[in-house]
């Protein structure tokens, strides 16, 4: 009978997919790997974008991965092409100039795409943006050069990073959210008060509970925004932060099973043989919690990337992680270990709040889960986190008040 090489398509060029790319030519120097993107670059740093954005890092810096470092691994990228659908009786890819690629095992590594803003007067009017890609940090930073006012809008991590990058760049800035307190879904009103009094110090004046009605252009460009509490404030620019839609589109008419994500199980295989999902895009099943879940973070998609290529290859081993968040938050840092997702009925929760260090608050939330700490969420300093991680990972029980709120303390 007669074989081919193993042949191995993957959509998306981020982290999950470059990862998993790299970790099938190192188990195999014979299998094709054909790497997709839309995008014109090769991997690049989307946890550095905030830094590239505030001008503290270069653009060089940002790039992880080289057009050579993908020749030298025989790895075919192709960038600037569109995933426009899959045929899984086929076993074919195809993009949108047409071409056809055919695979034994495919892994669908798409991410998400930042939602615009919909309201009256946004469409067609310039300098309003969103924040995930190299481009679109490019495109604000030349605004941000040529600005002085801007209004970051959305109470995710995206929007906060926006504020950041405007305070930074001491453009007078307004963070307007829906929501009562910032990262809703994690915060409690407690935290979203520690974050406000440390925007507040880089004079970023915070609105909360408010929304843009329509945004009022000038020549094409934002003049002011109009909010739903009947403010008007002015912005040369605005940036946008309303959460991510999964890159899934393409999937239609297909029968992998898309539900809030492409759903997968612990080895991060879809409902079709030869199918499998890794990073943003994957509603994977998590052990520590026992449910599915997505989850936006690098380590994740990174983690996610190894484990996949290895089962693609015939490997069989269950995605068993805590995945961690850090980043900076204007003058202190904010850490997220694992499920910390106060929306989620199954877990109980725990806070404190103490001052800290250059004026501001420290703040701890901890997530438990039929009495085993599950997540972690951490304002200011970051001491005691390591052990925190190493907590959730042993999968202890924690089945006193008195034991769980200790970790509250522990440094
Ligand atoms: C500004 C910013 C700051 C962040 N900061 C942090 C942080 O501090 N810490 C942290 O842990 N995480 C952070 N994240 C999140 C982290 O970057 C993501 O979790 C991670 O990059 C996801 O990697 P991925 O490979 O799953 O997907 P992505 O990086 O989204 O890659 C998917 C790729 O697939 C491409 N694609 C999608 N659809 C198609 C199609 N139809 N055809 C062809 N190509 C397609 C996309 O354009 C993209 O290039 C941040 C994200 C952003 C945007």
């Amino acid at each position: 009978m007669a074989t081919h090489e193993k042949r191995y398509v993957i959509i998306g060029n981020g982290i999950a997919g470059t990862t998993a790319a790299d970790t099938l030519r190192k188990n195999d120097p014979n299998c094709s790997i054909d790497l997709l993107t839309n995008e014109p670059y090769p991997l690049y740093n989307r946890v550095s974008l905030p830094r590239f954005l505030q001008g503290v890092l270069a653009e060089q810096k940002v790039m992880i991965r080289s057009l050579e470092w993908h020749e030298q691994r025989n790895i075919n990228l192709v960038t600037e092409t569109v995933v426009t659908s899959v045929n899984t009786d086929e076993r074919v890819v195809v993009t949108s100039d047409g071409k056809h690629y055919p695979y034994d095992a495919l892994l669908i590594a798409s991410g998400g795409w930042a939602n615009p803003l919909r309201v009256p007067g946004a469409e067609g009017t310039k300098h309003i943006y969103n924040f995930v890609t190299l481009d679109d940090t490019k495109d604000i930073i030349a605004r941000m050069l040529e600005s002085r006012t801007a209004l970051a809008y959305g109470g995710s991590f995206i929007a906060y990073e926006l504020c950041d990058g405007f305070a930074m760049r001491k453009l007078h800035t307004y963070w307007l959210m829906r929501g009562p307190y910032w990262l809703r879904n994690s915060l409690d009103q407690e935290g979203g008060e520690v974050v406000d009094n440390i925007a507040k110090k880089f004079d970023v004046e915070v609105i909360h509970g408010d929304e843009i009605e329509a945004v009022i252009p000038k020549d094409g460009v934002p003049s002011y925004v109009k909010t739903k509490k009947g403010r008007e404030i002015q912005a040369d620019m605005l940036g946008v932060g309303l959460g991510i839609t999964l890159n899934t589109q393409f999937l239609q008419g297909t029968p992998i099973e898309v539900k809030d994500g492409i759903v997968v199980n612990e080895y991060l295989e879809t409902n079709v043989p030869g199918v499998y999902s890794a990073g943003d895009v994957a509603n994977f099943y998590d052990k520590t919690i026992d449910a599915h879940h997505t989850m936006g973070t690098w380590d994740n998609a990174m983690a996610h990337g190894r484990l996949v290529a290895v089962n693609m290859a015939g490997g069989r081993q269950p995605y068993i992680d805590v995945p961690t968040y850090t980043s900076p938050l204007f003058d202190v840092n904010i850490a997220v270990v694992g499920s910390a997702e106060s929306n989620n009925p199954e877990l109980e929760t725990i806070a404190r709040r103490e001052p800290g260090e250059k004026g501001n608050d420290n703040y701890r939330r901890l997530f438990f889960r039929e009495n085993k700490l599950v997540g972690v969420l951490m304002v200011g300093s970051p001491k005691g986190r390591r052990k925190l991680v190493d907590i959730v990972k042993s999968q202890q029980v924690i089945d006193t008040a008195a034991a769980r709120e200790e970790l509250l303390t522990l440094r």
